[in-house]
């Protein structure tokens, strides 16, 4: 039987895209993924749908697993001849027990590649502006586990060189015995006024630093509840100039935004958020039903030439469209030399992971402008025009269109359905003013959205309220929801740029 390989890849210290090329390179190609908890599971977005996806959280409680029953699955799964890539926190090699993984691996014959990934502590450095070398003061980094493995009898830990250390010490899973490392660090002579932080949950939104001497930093962290994961950097270098932080002062740290769309198009707003510093709640509203098995739909693909104009007026429409072209074996080519147009950049640029450039997007992105601009670009007098769309669109741009003398025909290629999830921890947080913006990009989002919540709960002003552009507004209004910002350019970006104008 064809062998098995194994990767063991750093994921990074959290935010998903700090993971490297070639990390996601090899998750990309994995047929099965075996992931910890300090892997960011957005990474999972790499891993083909095929692929086996075993969570493996290693920590002491129920649900957990043992080091052993890790090593055991590794070897299983290569043994079975698949591509495995064990993906860890960090970086792999950093207190990550790879060295017994890999003995596991050479004892049964499993040829591994390690790549590396940002560790923590590095992380915490770029991501807070806490220098941990510095030509002036700290020419030296130590890296030392607050954990050192349970039963082990002498420590490794030398106290009293640590504490003459004259540069950066850095704890990782140092929070546990942040108390006693302190008083440890004190009586071996280390100065009580040490300048000393803790960094928790690093690179991303939630992301919390703390500053205190040494001999005050345990007390301060528990009134300040923080939870690991964290990184405890002692010295110098955690006294470093708060100016070089600059990932809190992205314009949208520290806010928690809800998104409100279906599971795809949730995943792709929380990285926009994310990328602007923002604390992204996603939240099912709807789901997104392909109509291209209908007769119509078949029918119109075999004479999709015929047409002058074919016009796209969302990303999901785009994606239904391709993905049944996909399965009938199809491609681009269906289009001929018709003309394309898109209701604005998003769905211009998924029209372009197919391999189309769009004919056509007008400058603001509504379908009332889009008809109306178009009818301008060029004259539709007898021209046959497609919409290929969801079945819940209006009929206004098909009347703009057939009032300039076009011939439309109009199919729906999907239509959104109201989705049932989880919703007592959002009501809860709206309650107790967790929440700062709930953000709607559709009219259906905000159907599927107060089908599950409370109008009340909304307009208690503890929440703000985002929609993406004029036709959402309205249908919020209707349900009597105080609208608080709506979107000049009616994207995402638009979107959170009008949250960003109104934070200001
Ligand atoms: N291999 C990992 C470290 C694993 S040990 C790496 O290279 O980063 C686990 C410890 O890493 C945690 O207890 C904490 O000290 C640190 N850590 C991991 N992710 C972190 C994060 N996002 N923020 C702060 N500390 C983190």
């Amino acid at each position: 039987m064809h062998k098995g390989f194994v990767y063991l890849v750093g994921a990074g210290p959290g935010r998903a895209d700090l993971i490297t090329v070639r990390g996601a390179e090899v998750l990309k190609a994995a047929d099965c993924v075996i992931y910890d908890k300090l892997a960011n599971p957005a990474l999972l977005q790499f891993v083909s749908k095929d692929a086996e996806i075993i969570y493996a959280p290693k920590r002491i409680g129920e649900g957990s697993c043992t080091q052993d029953e890790i090593n055991k699955v590794l070897a299983e799964k290569a043994l079975a001849g698949k591509t495995v890539v064990r993906l860890k926190g960090g970086d792999p090699c950093i207190f990550g027990r790879v060295a017994e993984e890999l003995a596991v691996l050479i004892e049964v014959g499993i040829d591994f590649e390690i790549v590396p990934g940002v560790t923590a502590a590095v992380a915490v450095s770029s991501y807070t502006g806490i220098m941990l070398t510095d030509r002036e003061y700290s020419s030296q980094v130590t890296f030392v586990t607050g954990r050192e493995a349970p039963g082990k009898q002498d420590t490794n830990i030398d106290w009293e060189v640590l504490a003459k250390f004259p540069g950066t010490i850095v704890f990782y899973m140092g929070m546990g015995t942040l108390a006693t490392t302190a008083r440890r660090l004190i009586e071996k002579g280390e100065p009580a006024d040490t300048p000393t932080a803790v960094i928790a949950n690093t690179t991303f939104p939630n992301q919390r630093v703390v500053r205190a001497p040494l001999d005050r930093i345990n007390e301060v962290c528990e009134q300040q509840k923080i939870k690991p994961p964290a990184i405890v950097v002692i010295g110098a270098a955690a006294a470093s100039d708060t100016r070089f932080d600059w990932f809190t002062k992205r314009p949208l740290f520290g806010r928690s935004i809800v998104v409100t769309r279906d599971v795809a198009g949730n995943a792709d707003f929380a990285a926009k958020i994310v990328r602007r510093g923002g604390n992204p709640l996603e939240f099912e509203t709807i789901r997104i039903k392909p109509l291209t098995d209908s007769n119509d739909f078949l029918r119109i693909l075999a004479k999709i030439v015929q047409y002058d104009w074919v016009i796209f007026t969302s990303g999901n429409g785009v994606t239904t469209f391709f993905d049944a072209l996909e399965k009938l074996g199809k491609d681009a080519r269906v289009f001929g030399s018709a003309k394309i147009a898109a209701i604005g950049g998003s769905t211009a640029d998924r029209l372009s992971e197919f391999g189309i450039k769009a004919d056509f997007v007008p400058g603001i992105f509504t379908s009332r402008e889009l008809g109306k601009q178009l009818v301008r670009f060029v004259n539709l007098r007898s021209k046959k025009i497609l919409l290929l769309r969801s079945e819940l669109a209006s009929n206004e741009l098909l009347d703009i269109l057939a009032g300039a003398g076009a011939q439309v025909d109009n199919i729906s290629v999907y239509t959104a359905i109201a989705a049932k999830s989880e919703s007592a921890w959002l009501a809860e947080a709206i309650g107790e003013g967790a929440i700062d913006w709930l953000t709607f990009a559709s009219p259906s989002s905000v159907d599927g959205f107060f089908e599950q919540i409370d109008s009340e709960a909304v307009n208690s002003g503890k929440v703000k309220v985002a929609s993406i552009g004029p036709v959402t507004s309205e249908r919020l209004k209707e349900l009597g929801i105080t609208v608080d910002v709506t979107a000049k350019e009616h994207t995402l970006d638009g979107l959170l740029d009008a949250i960003e104008e109104a934070e200001k």
